[in-house]
């Protein structure tokens, strides 16, 4: 048996002969369209603030005001109760995506386990599409139901899962728009299929939220479904932090009584819910943010197409280039860094063995000039 030392620098070591470890940078400035790094300016192409909004001076403010009412909130709601603000973003979160019930949460990974963990009971089942994030995944597999996996927006593959008996209850997990892939579910059919057989749905919207949909309202609204269960974040196009679990009300009661994740962790602090509460207004009137975000877009990948690697077929903010091995997408990466442009390389476990691939995320926050200047340095790190 390895003790637990031998255990980490074996695992260490490992990631090191793959190519795989992960670097942490320290960065002194972070404006979204570029970056500080070592005294040395970047284009940012990494950021999932697709809007800008981290930098939005009326949400900085509403964050500023939202602190004089104390720093923290001390416990939880369950056990201290919670502040009209936050009963009152809850509120206008529902409203505004026409739920009963929604529920803060400190994280969009807290909410994905969160629900897996006080849905899922032995017997039960989740099939969830292959490229779903690290938080559902983890959850499914280490909660009591099974988890089975289908292959990535196929919906026969998903088809054929539920078609085979369970003892218990099915939930059913997609995205509305997958992180690493920048591509949309087919919302509409997997509403459908998992309905027929009476399971849950539910869709994890971090990446659509805000973006798409009428008014920013995300995959959901824009392909006229209802999961059960809606989990938007608000670290990505909100520009903050934290996330809300859509619900009926019965299981929003249930969530407060039973979720482990809410009862025994400390509400969020008054700030955050004042820069939320903030930042929901500014995404229901960011016609205009994203109207420039799409011209974004359709500008890179008109400039894109001509490279030698796999454009994924993405018509959102994220544009992956897939290049394959590791040690490419490294050195891809590095030579756009000494060009100036913070792109990170990523790498499996994050994504498929030998599809490592260069992240790229465009932000309303750029201008058309910056995504020239990346299509520039694409190309001619291309032609080497
Ligand atoms: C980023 C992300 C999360 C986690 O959200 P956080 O608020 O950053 O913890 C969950 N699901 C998906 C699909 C994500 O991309």
């Amino acid at each position: 048996m390895m003790s637990w030392s031998e255990r980490i620098n074996k695992e260490l070591s490992i990631r090191l002969s793959m190519d795989a470890l992960r670097q942490r940078p320290i960065i002194e400035y972070n404006t979204t369209r570029w970056l500080i790094s070592k005294g040395r300016k970047y284009l940012n192409f990494s950021s999932n603030d697709y809007l800008g909004l981290s930098q939005n001076p009326m949400i900085i403010e509403h964050w500023q005001q939202g602190a004089e009412l104390g720093a923290g909130t001390g416990a939880s709601v369950q056990v201290i109760g919670y502040r009209l603000q936050q009963f009152q973003l809850e509120q206008d979160l529902a409203k505004w995506l026409d739920y009963p019930c929604a529920l803060l949460f400190n994280s969009g990974f807290i909410a994905n386990q969160a629900c897996i963990y006080l849905l899922a009971r032995k017997r039960d089942r989740i099939i969830a599409d292959k490229l779903c994030h690290a938080s559902l995944i983890e959850a499914a597999s280490y909660s009591p139901a099974k988890l089975y996996r289908f292959n990535h927006n196929r919906l026969d593959s998903l088809v054929s899962h539920l078609n085979k008996p369970c003892l218990g209850n099915t939930l059913v997990a997609t995205e509305g728009i997958f992180s690493m892939d920048g591509d949309q579910s087919p919302l509409i059919d997997i509403a459908y299929q998992t309905h027929c057989q009476n399971s849950w749905l539910l869709v994890d919207d971090a990446h659509g939220i805000g973006v798409i949909g009428e008014g920013g309202k995300g995959s959901c609204w824009q392909h006229k479904v209802k999961p059960n269960i809606l989990i938007v974040t608000f670290g990505k196009a909100f520009g903050v932090s934290g996330a809300a679990v859509l619900c009926n009300e019965a299981t929003a009661e249930y969530f407060n009584q039973f979720s482990r994740h809410l009862i025994y962790s400390t509400a969020m602090p008054p700030a955050q819910v004042a820069a939320l509460q903030a930042a929901l207004r500014k995404i229901q009137e960011g016609d205009g943010l994203r109207k420039k975000l799409k011209q974004h877009i359709a500008h890179f990948r008109a400039g894109a197409k001509s490279l030698p690697w796999l454009l994924k077929q993405s018509t959102s903010a994220i544009q992956p280039l897939v290049v394959g091995k590791n040690s490419l997408a490294l050195y891809l990466a590095y030579r756009l860094r000494l060009a100036g442009f913070w792109i990170t390389a990523i790498r499996p476990p994050t994504v498929p063995v030998g599809t490592s691939r260069l992240r790229i995320t465009l932000t309303a926050a750029h201008e058309l000039e910056d995504i020239d200047r990346l299509l520039e340095a694409l190309h001619e790190v291309a032609s080497k």
